[in-house]
């Protein structure tokens, strides 16, 4: 059933226009989504991941912006947060991660991405599975972080999640890599998590 607004619109129209008044109560809900394995492909080697090295090996996955445009018509902040521990590595540049958003942004419809550029040996705040990619974004959106969720393919963004009091969805790939610790759902795609988040909002 669809609620029609004053203005005559159905909800889903009016949210697609102003995707922040209609959070209840002004409590404004995120979902973080991790970048690699999520909206774009990996490239798996040995049955483990790894985030395209070029932008023109950045290819986003099938029905990513039919799936985000679901969510922010239910009324969710969309925010990329990802880790691109290459660029602190060495490996790659902010430019060329630059350019792959640019690409991003222009197929999907992107309120912000939040990025670390760090390796473990940096010791920082935001490489996941810390938190402080995603308490950064919630201070500067206002977020109610309990009413949020994290999407990602690896149990670096669970934990992330978890840390930051979201409720997780892991897109299980089947990689040969540690699992994460009970994530509150497990499916194959961002398209199949689109149902289960914007049920948990109803
Ligand atoms: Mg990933
Ligand atoms: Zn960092």
């Amino acid at each position: 059933m669809r609620e029609i607004t004053s203005a005559g619109q159905t909800t889903e129209q009016a949210a697609e226009q102003f995707p922040r008044k209609v959070a209840n109560g002004g409590a404004r809900r995120a979902v973080f989504l991790d970048r690699d394995g999520v909206l774009n492909q990996n490239t798996v080697h040995n049955g483990r991941p790894y985030a395209p090295k070029r932008t023109e090996d950045f290819v986003l996955l099938p029905k990513v912006g039919e799936a985000v445009r679901q969510l922010r018509a239910a009324g969710y902040v969309i925010i990329v947060a990802t880790n691109q521990p290459d660029v602190g590595a060495g490996l790659q540049t902010r430019e060329t991660v630059d350019s792959m958003h640019e690409r991003l942004r222009r197929e999907v419809l992107i309120d912000d991405i939040r990025i670390c550029f760090h390796v473990d040996t940096d010791n920082c705040d935001c490489r996941k599975p810390k938190p402080g990619l995603l308490l950064d974004a919630a201070k500067a959106h206002s977020i109610e972080l309990s009413r949020s969720w994290m999407i990602g393919d690896r149990w670096r963004d669970v934990g992330a999640g978890q840390a930051a009091g979201c409720r997780t969805v892991f897109i299980d790939y089947d990689y040969s890599e540690p699992r994460p610790d009970r994530p509150d759902v497990v499916v194959r795609s961002l398209v199949e998590a689109v149902p289960f988040v914007i049920s948990s909002s109803m």
